[in-house]
């Protein structure tokens, strides 16, 4: 909806009614049926065959089985230097009893045809590669052999015996005309090139990769590149997508992000229908005033829309639709989401048009160490990170809500919750799937409080070559899993409430404590907000307390910001307490973005955001290591790091004090 300068009061209501409009799902399936309904509409055969020249081959599918055209070796070769004998002659040679040869007058180099046949009593010299001459069925090595020099009959004496065959490759001993060189559905590697090169052939027939047409539609999205505006996001679908086309052996075309206009969408999907073999749409998926992908889809064609709805969770306003013999996906706006259900239901498609195998995922048994509440009547999807514990695999959640980008990077793979099941329990093992590149296990698992300067450590550890895991559950998470030994450092800043001191109350038998930094905690505002500039934090606090039409942002329970926010108010719920999120991030953008006009936020973060900063009190980042684990080689390299002046001194730049 494109901003009105003044829209009058009807305009209004109207839009508001098309907001507030539940359209319903056609018929909300499993995605079970949804697969099984899309796969009945489809041709899994992998398309029709192109040929490509070798070089440009690598990487593709064989279309049609490969015959060997030649042999190869063409002939029987020489496979070391010495000399081509008859092995009849060697009998009874030995070192004490050497078998002497005339030798014949011709040298066989590469690439030579022999011309003088071995006879009797005769040898002729030979090079690695070279060709058997006529009459000869055994090669001597060079080694073995002693060089009698006579000018008029030049021969040799041969210390060991030979059998015949010896040191020979006969001909078509490694391809042999005829035979099955490579077989379709193979994917061509280097080792492919070069049996294919080996035959002499320079071109080869592969399977034609998928044409993919990658479509984004909303009117916030702006590609990556363009200057952000208020209210808009980059277009991240585009790209993922893209890519994850690619990956999975089909060849993205990518036509860029539509508007949410119905008629700008049809004619963008009518011509990607055109020219591609398969779509792939996102987002105008949410029910409501921006839903319009299925409508449009409804009126491209037959047989139309299969499924609009799937019990799935992220994912459940996915669209399937094939239009004549082309599959049309809609995938859900949220990244995540959009995703996941591409892996599900379009990348397998991918792979079988591409002619590649569909290859079962690879499964590992984890333990979920905390209750997870899930919606009754939808199968959920869980992104997590995976730890090895002393007693196993432990998988954390690292949902971050299927808006987030970044969930899928950080995740090792993902576990699903049953429809039928309101809950998973804490404790409970689960079979998670995992996705991407298994790479080793960290060396070093830190969970607990996130904070920018960590960072640096972490990559101080990279240089060092210790692989770090960084899992934000918050100050109080880290301090569970520290206690349960599911992690070796956790990260936190926790006061004490009754001396007001960080982190010391947390110390047990168990868990040392190793000084981190201290983080300036602050009064934050829109610089040149005469209401707040130039005072002390406690006095711009009274002024925001004095006039009610000043509104906070607060932080979430559990963070330690928060219970310094707490103690500053005393009891008082301003405009705004309500408002609670999870980061000093989040609190600078809403100031920042004049949705809220003060908060408490790090120092270093509100300068990130250009705020104005009035200095409350410091807050000490420090870090728990379990005792037992001090020793371990990634510990010791953390604590080295901690302690080394040039990571130091980038900790300080970041705006900390140490
Ligand atoms: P929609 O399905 O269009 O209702 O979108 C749902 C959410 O996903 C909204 O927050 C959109 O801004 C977001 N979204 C939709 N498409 C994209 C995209 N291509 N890239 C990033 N975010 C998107
Ligand atoms: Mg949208």
């Amino acid at each position: 909806m494109s901003p009105d300068p003044k829209p009058t009061r009807a305009a209004i209501l109207d839009a508001v009614r098309r907001a507030a409009r539940q359209e319903q799902f056609l018929e909300v399936v499993s995605a079970a049926e949804a697969r099984r309904r899309f796969e009945a509409r489809l041709d899994p055969a992998p398309l029709v065959g192109e040929t490509l020249p070798l070089a440009g081959s690598l990487s593709r599918v064989i279309a049609a089985d490969v015959i060997a055209p030649v042999d190869a070796p063409p002939f029987d070769r020489a496979n070391v230097d010495g000399f081509a004998v008859r092995a009849a002659d060697m009998l009874g040679a030995g070192p004490s009893t050497p078998k002497r040869l005339t030798l014949n007058r011709e040298v066989i180099a590469c690439g030579i045809a022999p011309a003088v046949e071995v006879t009797p009593g005769t040898a002729t010299a030979i090079a690695t590669g070279g060709v058997i001459p006529r009459g000869a069925d055994a090669v001597v090595m060079i080694e073995h052999t002693e060089l009698i020099e006579d000018d008029a009959a030049p021969s040799i004496d041969v210390h060991r015996a030979a059998t015949s065959g010896q040191f020979i490759s006969y001909a078509g001993s490694d391809i042999a005309r005829g035979e099955t060189l490579l077989r379709r559905g193979t994917q061509i590697g280097s080792r492919e090139v070069g049996m294919l090169a080996a035959c002499g052939l320079t071109s080869i027939e592969v399977v034609r990769r998928p044409r993919v047409a990658v479509l984004s539609t909303g009117d916030e999205l702006l590609q990556p590149g363009q200057p952000l505006r208020p209210g808009a996001v980059y277009d991240s679908n585009s790209a993922i997508i893209a890519a994850a086309v690619v990956e999975t052996g089909g060849e993205a075309v990518p036509f860029g992000a539509v508007a949410d206009d119905a008629a700008a969408l049809e004619a963008a999907m009518r011509s990607a229908l055109e020219s591609c073999d398969i779509v792939v749409l996102s987002g105008g998926t949410s029910k409501g005033a921006g839903d319009l992908s299925h409508r449009v889809v409804s009126r491209l064609g037959r047989p139309g829309i299969l499924v609009h709805g799937v019990a799935l969770k992220p994912g459940k306003p996915l669209c399937l639709a094939v239009i004549g013999q082309k599959p049309l996906v809609v995938l859900p706006g949220f990244p995540t989401s959009a995703i996941f259900t591409f892996h599900a239901f379009v990348g397998p498609l991918i792979r079988g048009r591409a002619g590649l195998p569909i290859e079962a995922a690879a499964r590992v048994t984890a333990r979920v160490p905390l209750r997870i509440p899930s919606e009754l009547g939808r199968e959920e999807f869980v992104l997590a990170s995976l730890v090895r514990a002393d007693a196993g695999l432990i998988a954390f959640p690292t949902g971050k809500g299927s808006g987030a980008v970044t969930a899928f990077s950080q995740a090792d793979g993902f576990f699903a919750i049953d429809a039928l099941a309101s809950a998973l329990d804490a404790d409970s093992q689960v079979e998670v799937t995992l996705i991407g590149k298994s790479d080793r296990a960290p060396d070093l698992v830190i969970m607990g409080s996130h904070d920018i300067a960590l960072d640096v450590v972490v990559g101080a550890l990279a240089e060092r070559g210790v692989r770090a895991r960084t899992i934000a559950v918050g100050s109080l998470g880290g301090v569970d899993a520290a206690s349960r030994g599911e992690c070796d450092i956790a990260p936190v800043h926790l006061v004490d409430p009754t001396t007001g001191i960080y982190n010391k109350h947390l110390l047990t038998p168990d868990l040392a404590l190793i000084p981190g930094w201290r983080r300036m905690q602050g009064f934050v505002f829109r610089p040149g907000d005469a209401r707040f500039e130039g005072r002390s934090a406690e006095a711009a606090l009274q002024v925001a307390l004095a006039d009610p039409a000043i509104l906070m942002v607060n932080r979430n329970a559990g963070s330690g910001t928060r219970a310094l926010i707490d103690s500053l108010l005393r009891g008082a719920k301003p405009a705004g307490y309500a408002n609670q999120p999870r980061s000093h991030n989040a609190v600078a953008a809403a100031v920042a973005q004049d949705r809220a006009d003060w908060g408490v936020a790090i120092a270093p973060v509100a300068r990130l955001y250009g705020l104005g900063f009035l200095p409350i009190a410091p807050e000490h980042y420090d870090f728990l290591v379990i005792e037992a684990r001090r020793e371990r080689p990634a510990v010791q390299a953390f604590i080295d790091a901690l302690e080394d002046e040039a990571t130091r001194g980038r900790i300080r730049a970041l705006g900390m004090e140490l």
